[in-house]
């Protein structure tokens, strides 16, 4: 017995110059058999056309800030993003008919960060996609964001179930074949997991999930004018998931001094010179890496 057909949304071009997402969604449309599942009802979208058009992140304001419940609902919001999104969420979530399920939102990250999922819940089903994910490619990284399944800005938030995929080290405006391929394997098991769910098959998942949860963020130390006093340090660059101690050596000042981690406790810093947290004062995110025990919702190993 089937149960009602899941509405599933992969987006691309969230960030205009990030052409991972952009090429993947350009695919599926060309090639639409590739999201046929006997349960599912696939849309594709294209978040934002004109940074699109223009291969750049955003055209006046970071489109995947721009989803909060309060701002969606502020008629004195906009400009380009802003419109942008009121319209994605009357798309995804329409109020007369079958809202999106599910949201798979495609990104890349210049930080290396591999093949990250970025959960838009702890929701159980996303819990056991993550595993089943991390079942299917041993070198996957699941990732939880400071406002994990809470109201936030990102457009994943626009429903409780799906994930973004977060691929790198990618340049923007720079298409590398191998994320591409590998993101599109990632949207077929994220399909065939949520298909199989859908018709009721019980898959082998492991009894347990690492899982690394954002706790804040660290700016770059800066002068009184904003301007950079230090660069990551060169041990750190590209170490993402990679434990940082106290006392472990962060960002590398101009007279060549290193500035040292003063927390407490071992962190995992992920999004390392992400490009586009410059603006965000953002130079890396400190994770704590956790391990799920699946049995207690419901997963037999
Ligand atoms: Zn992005």
């Amino acid at each position: 017995m089937v149960n009602r057909m899941l509405k599933v949304a992969i987006v691309g071009g969230t960030h205009g110059n990030e052409l991972t997402g952009i090429y993947l969604v350009k695919q599926l449309e060309q090639f639409p058999e590739r999201l046929v599942r006997p349960t599912l009802d696939c849309i594709t979208l294209l978040a934002n056309p004109r940074a699109i058009a223009a291969n750049q992140r955003y055209i006046d304001r970071d489109l995947n800030r721009c989803f909060d419940a309060a701002d969606l609902a502020n008629a004195t919001l906009q400009n380009y993003e802003e419109q942008r999104a009121k319209e994605i969420a009357a798309q995804l979530k329409p109020k007369t008919q079958k809202q999106v399920d599910v949201i798979v939102d495609l990104h890349s990250t210049t930080a290396n960060m591999g093949l990250t999922i970025i959960l838009s819940s702890r929701d159980p089903v996303n819990l056991r996609l993550a595993a089943y994910l991390s079942q299917c490619h041993a070198d996957i990284r699941i990732y939880c964001g400071i406002n994990c399944g809470q109201s936030n800005p990102m457009l994943r938030s626009l429903v409780t179930l799906g994930c973004t995929i977060e691929v790198g080290p990618v340049a923007q405006g720079v298409l590398d074949a191998q994320r591409l391929m590998q993101t599109a394997m990632l949207v077929q098991h994220i399909l065939d997991y949520l298909d199989a769910v859908q018709q009721g098959n019980s898959l082998s998942l492991p009894s347990s999930l690492t899982l690394y949860q954002a706790r804040s963020t660290v700016d770059y130390p800066r002068n009184a004018y904003g301007e950079l006093r230090a660069a990551i340090h060169p041990d750190r660059q590209f170490q993402d998931y990679q434990p940082m101690y106290p006392g472990d050596p962060m960002f590398l000042d101009f007279m060549g001094e290193s500035i040292v981690y003063a927390g407490e406790t071992v962190v995992y810093p992920v999004f390392i010179n992400e490009a586009a947290y410059y603006e965000k004062q953002i130079a890396m995110v400190l994770t704590e890496k956790q391990t799920i025990d699946l049995t207690a919702i419901g997963v037999k190993p």
